[in-house]
């Protein structure tokens, strides 16, 4: 039986198979769950239909397993999970902390441009809050969380330490849900981290921006915060992260510890031999105890 209370989730958006960066974050996530006698569980992010691949999600947990990262229980599929989603919604809708906004996002360019404060090439748009008050007649585009007007998140990252964000002024109002339907990235991670009950959120360190705005949304649902660890990314040539949108290849899962290896150094991992994958694996997890305690 399993008698600890750690339970960790890999959480891949089944936009393509998983590849080398993609499995630094699996890795990391299972060999902290299995070094704290924890249950490990999958969780495909396949809110945004159209960036989701035909086949990717069965690839991705092939592949998971060709590298003995077996999930404990069957994944679960955020596609199918709209009614808890709809539920945070309406709770937060019924405490006037969500509103629903009809601006494009030429809109809040131009409003942000008349506020003197033009938006910068490809960089989030903070959004100026003018549909706050009401529609003015547009119709609505998205629902947005009414942030209020100081909200600094404080947190703690196992590697990266203290960290802080002025939600207010770095995000402001941040979008729930499309009136299209998506729900937004946010409210589905936060909604299903507590109700699957995960201790560790463990995963590449370009999400780490997110986590002041989901300790945040967790504060006004009442749900409880999962301790995080932000690890590092597997960068190409020019130092970029390695993604899906670059291009980079599906992994080749075909030599599971040539993989493993060069997955277990970017977590800066010593090397150690070992003659199986079982062993190997092993070995990690001991030596993932070690570097990561959960003091
Ligand atoms: N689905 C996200 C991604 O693939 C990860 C979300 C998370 O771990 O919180 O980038």
């Amino acid at each position: 039986m399993n008698t600890s209370s750690y339970i960790g989730r890999f959480a891949p958006s089944p936009s393509g198979p998983l590849h080398a960066g993609s499995l630094v974050a699996a890795l990391a996530s299972w060999l902290d769950a299995r070094a704290h006698s924890g249950t490990w569980l999958v969780r495909i992010e396949d809110v945004d239909g159209p960036r989701t691949a035909p086949g990717a999600e069965g690839e991705i947990l092939r592949q998971l397993h060709a590298l003995g990262l077996v999930p404990d229980a069957p994944p679960i599929r955020q596609s199918e999970r709209n009614a808890l989603y709809e539920r945070a919604l309406q709770r937060l809708r019924a405490e006037d902390l969500a509103y629903p906004c009809g601006c494009t996002r030429r809109d809040i360019e131009s409003e942000l441009a008349a506020l003197g404060q033009p938006a910068q090439r490809g960089a989030e748009l903070v959004y100026p809050g003018t549909c706050r008050n009401g529609l003015n007649g547009k119709p609505a585009r998205a629902w947005r969380l009414r942030c209020g007007n100081d909200v600094r998140i404080v947190w703690h990252d196992r590697r990266l330490g203290e960290q802080q964000q002025d939600v207010t002024h770095a995000v402001g109002d941040f979008v729930l849900q499309r009136a299209d339907g998506p729900w937004a990235y946010q409210l589905a991670v936060v909604v299903d981290d507590a109700e699957q009950g995960i201790t560790g959120v463990v995963r590449g360190e370009d999400l780490a921006d997110n986590t002041a705005r989901q300790i945040h949304l967790q504060r006004l649902l009442g749900l409880p915060t999962p301790r995080y660890l932000h690890t590092p990314l597997l960068r190409d040539a020019r130092g970029d992260k390695l993604s899906k949108s670059n291009g980079v290849a599906a992994l080749d899962v075909s030599d599971p510890l040539t993989v493993l290896r060069d997955a277990a150094d970017v977590l800066g991992l010593s090397p150690f031999r070992a003659a199986t994958l079982n062993e190997w694996l092993q070995h990690a997890v001991q030596a993932w105890r070690l570097r990561w305690p959960l003091a």
